[in-house]
Formats: structure tokens, sequence, C-alpha cells
């Protein structure tokens, strides 16, 4: 009996030993296959208050496309949800992209948008308040300098905004939201810039002293038309001194504003139009 237990043991040991050697090579489970490529998610800068400026960045090759969202704060809280709808949708999408490097913003003004919707980070239509007042201050950063006008492009110690005066702070870039986008402008140097605002419904050009690039020109019309806004050449309502877009027009950067035609909705289906129509003008 003794014996027997024992051969048995050995070729239990001698099987063991066999499905060991068997699988011994056999390769590993393959990784489970990513379902989309995440943005590469960057802090370019601080607001006043400390809150991060984030930048999201889809794609490493091929023309590189700069989006920002909410320079003026809170009352265009809608550009920023317009922003994060489209990190949302090339996370999910990211084919949609092929061919270019895409680089959001999302809140190029944080301290704007927290005075007006009250929480960090991401939030939602309903968190915005309705107060014309608040609605109004979150125009501004926290030093309530007007981003929009601290840019180094005919930058002058005032400066309005329609009929009012606005800071443009002490000088260009004195505020840390604007150098924020000039430090990462420099860094990766974009083929083109669009900027989110509202209330206008339309799309404009930009330029500083040299009249409009031919290919702001370009990027303004291929964005409208597949849109559906108006194009408008050159913005005479008002003087604007320091804005972004003209600074980028300085250093041949193509810039175009995008104004959405209300405070509220973010007009989806035609941004994304506009945006998969820059996709193709630079994809090529
Ligand atoms: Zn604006």
């Amino acid at each position: 009996m003794r014996r027997l237990l024992v051969i048995v043991l050995i070729l239990m040991a001698l099987v063991g030993v066999g499905v060991w050697w068997a699988t011994k090579d056999a390769p590993a489970p393959a990784p489970v296959a990513p379902t989309a490529q995440g943005p590469e998610v960057t802090t370019i800068g601080k607001s006043v208050e400390g809150r991060s400026i984030e930048a999201y960045t889809f794609g490493q090759s091929g023309k590189h496309l700069l989006f920002v969202g909410g320079i003026h704060g809170g009352y265009e809280w809608n550009s920023v949800l317009l922003a994060y709808e489209l990190i949302d949708y090339l996370k999910a999408n990211p084919a949609v992209a092929e061919g270019v490097t895409v680089t959001i913003i999302p809140s190029a003004n944080p301290d704007g948008v927290f005075k007006v919707v009250g929480k960090e980070g991401r939030f939602s239509a309903a968190d915005a308040s309705t107060d014309a007042d608040t609605l109004a201050a979150g125009r501004f950063n926290a030093n309530e300098v007007d981003i929009n006008r601290n840019f180094a492009c005919k930058w002058q110690p005032t400066s309005t905004w329609r009929s009012k005066q606005v800071s443009p702070g002490t000088q260009a870039f004195s505020e840390p939201e604007a150098r924020a986008i000039r430090d990462f402008v420099s860094k990766s140097s974009p083929n083109a810039v669009v900027f989110w605002h509202s209330q206008a419904n339309a799309v404009y050009a930009s330029e500083c002293e040299a009249g409009v690039l031919p290919q702001t020109r370009a990027v303004m019309e291929t964005y409208a038309s597949a849109a559906g806004y108006p194009a408008i050449l050159s913005f005479d309502a008002y003087p604007i001194t320091g804005d972004a877009e003209g600074w980028l027009a300085s250093i041949g950067i193509p810039a175009i504003t995008v104004e959405l035609a209300d405070h509220t909705s973010v007009e989806w289906e035609k941004n994304l139009a506009g945006t998969k129509a820059l996709f193709a003008l630079y994809s090529k």
C-alpha cells in the first residue's frame, strides 16, 4: 500500500512539473485595450487666488490648434462649459482630431468663474448665479482686471469695454492668467488659436498693428461658415487695447474670437461643426 501511495505522489508531482513546463513561456494575458486615448492634462499657471489654469492636450503630431474658454470668466460661463464639452467629446471620439494636436484651456479666468458658480473645477449651468452684479463682476480676475485687456498689443493704462472703463492691469502681462497663456503659447507655438466668448453671436478676426493675417481670415471663414455664425473681419464698435487675439496677431499666430449668441447656451452642434472644420483645414 505504502509503495502505491509513493508512486501516486510521484506521478502527481510529475504532472505538476509538466503543467508548469508547458505553460511557463506562455504569453501573459494581453492588457485591456484602452477605449480612448486620454488627454495630457497640465497646469499652465495659477490665477491671482491660486486656482489652477489647466490645459488638456489631445494628440502629439501634426499642426497644433489651441482653444481657450472663459477669459471673461463668470458671466461667460457658457464658453467654459463649451470647452469642457469638447474635452468630453474628444475623450470619447479621439479619431475626430486625427492628424492634428488639440489643446483646450477650458477656464482661463477661474477666479472670475468662481465668483459666479461658487465652486472649484467643473460646474453645471444650474450652479451659475443669475444676479446681475455678480455676473458683471465675474468678467474680471481677482485683481478686478479685464484679462483680455492685459496682453501686449496696443496695451494702454486705461481701457474700455463698450462705454465703460475697465482695468487693463498695471502693465501688459501684469496678471498671472495672461502670463499663463503667453507662456503656453511661447512654449508650444500653436498654429491657430480660438477664443470662445459670449454673447455677440459672430466670429471675429484679429489684428494688431499690421492688419489681419491672411491665415486668420481663412480660420475665421472656415469656422464661421461651418458653424453658421456671421464672420466679421474687423471689430470697430469701440477701441480695444491689450486683447489676447491682437497679441497673437502681433507675433504672427492666427487667432479668432467666437462669440456665442447668448450667455447660457453652449450651441454645441454649431461649435462642433466649426471645430471639426478647423481640424480638417489643419490636418491637410
Ligand atoms: Zn468676452
